[in-house]
């Protein structure tokens, strides 16, 4: 007899997430406190229950602007080494909390230079963060490790300038570098100079990549760029054909996808939010993970998606009927896809993965 699958027990298991972003998970108290100390006027409401509701509700409507409207008040509070010391001590603690035993969170440092931090002093108050995080957590019984990825964002041209600091800070827990921002319109070829530099560093990279936007952008990335993973990825299955008798044709792009393991950071209920599939069951995740894709579970935005890595893990024991081996599944996946050093990403698997799954399926 197993333990039973439940969001109680899945908080239990040791989890592992690649895609998140440190401006879509503050606690909805901190947005109210940091708005407070920093004067930042902007927020649509003064209590935390209703702003919680109104950051889940505007990332829901559908509307971009509203959606966009949900990151300008979480990055217009986080414009102070202290205020990005909070959230980064904050996510690290909130991950642990859940059972996440490793996580990469990402975010983009030129979006906290409003009021004249330099790139340096956002990234060392961020790192300082994380690593106050794991004390704490430590402190608390959890064992939690953080890695970071700088992101540069597509519509603006500093992808060359955040890939050297990506490379300054890799002996300091930065683990690797991404493009965000909106696909349409800004493929990812535009940043070549950076990942040439990257991969001439020999640093790891990751693209955000056939989220909204199709096939093109996912063949770019991988074959242009070099991505070593693709950031949501979703859209692969636009290059996959089922019969009506459930045979399964993959093109080439898929096939190469999955014949050289790259692994898709897939983020479920962001995907619901944004409208690229209207119902989990309808997720391309469920015919990714029976094709044997390198799947990989993430978040992406904790605090407008209201979600966690365990609730992501609830709904899709819900929806798809996945256990404890899926689970684990695709925490082993994720862990080897992450931007460790191979000896650590054994380790984290041997000593904390599968001690923790094995538990759960006796
Ligand atoms: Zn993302």
């Amino acid at each position: 007899m197993s333990t039973p699958v439940n969001l109680e027990n899945i908080r239990q298991a040791p989890k592992v997430l690649l895609h998140d972003h440190l401006d879509g998970g503050l606690r909805p108290q901190t947005v109210l406190d940091l708005a407070r100390e920093s004067g930042y006027s902007e927020l649509p409401h003064d209590n935390a229950d209703d702003l919680a509701r109104w950051f889940v509700t505007a990332a829901d409507s559908g509307s971009l602007e509203r959606y966009l409207e949900t990151f300008a008040h979480t990055v217009g509070v986080m414009q102070t080494a202290d205020a990005l010391s909070r959230v980064a001590a904050e996510a690290a603690e909130d991950l642990a909390a859940d059972g996440v035993v490793y996580a990469e969170v990402r975010y983009a440092p030129e979006l906290f230079q409003e009021q004249g931090l330099t790139l340096d002093e956002i990234v060392q108050a961020v790192q300082d963060g994380f690593r106050e995080g794991e004390r704490r957590a430590a402190a608390a019984g959890k064992r939690i490790r953080i890695g970071t990825l700088l992101c540069a964002m597509r519509q603006n041209a500093r992808s060359t300038e955040i890939a050297n600091l990506a490379v300054r800070y890799r002996d300091a827990q930065v683990v690797g570098f991404d493009i965000a921002g909106p696909e349409a319109g800004f493929p990812p070829t535009r940043n070549l100079d950076a990942f040439e530099y990257l991969r001439q560093q020999n640093a790891h990279f990751t693209i955000h990549a056939g989220e909204a936007f199709g096939l093109p952008s996912i063949w770019e990335a991988i074959q242009h760029c070099g991505a070593e993973r693709l950031g949501h990825g979703v859209r692969i299955v636009d290059d996959i054909k089922v019969d009506d008798d459930g045979t399964v044709h993959l093109g080439r792009l898929a096939s190469y996808v999955r014949d050289r393991r790259i692994p898709l950071e897939m983020c479920p209920s962001s995907n619901l939010q944004t409208g690229a599939v209207a119902a989990l069951a309808d997720h391309p995740i469920g015919l990714l993970t029976r094709m044997r894709f390198r799947v990989t579970v993430n978040t992406d935005n904790r605090l407008m998606s209201h979600c966690s890595m365990s609730s992501e893990f609830a709904a899709l024991h819900e929806t798809f009927g996945y256990g404890w081996e899926e689970f684990q599944w695709f925490t082993v996946n994720a862990m080897k896809s992450s931007f460790l050093g191979f000896d650590e990403r054994l380790a984290i698997i041997n000593e904390q993965i599968k001690p923790g799954y094995s538990d759960m399926l006796v």
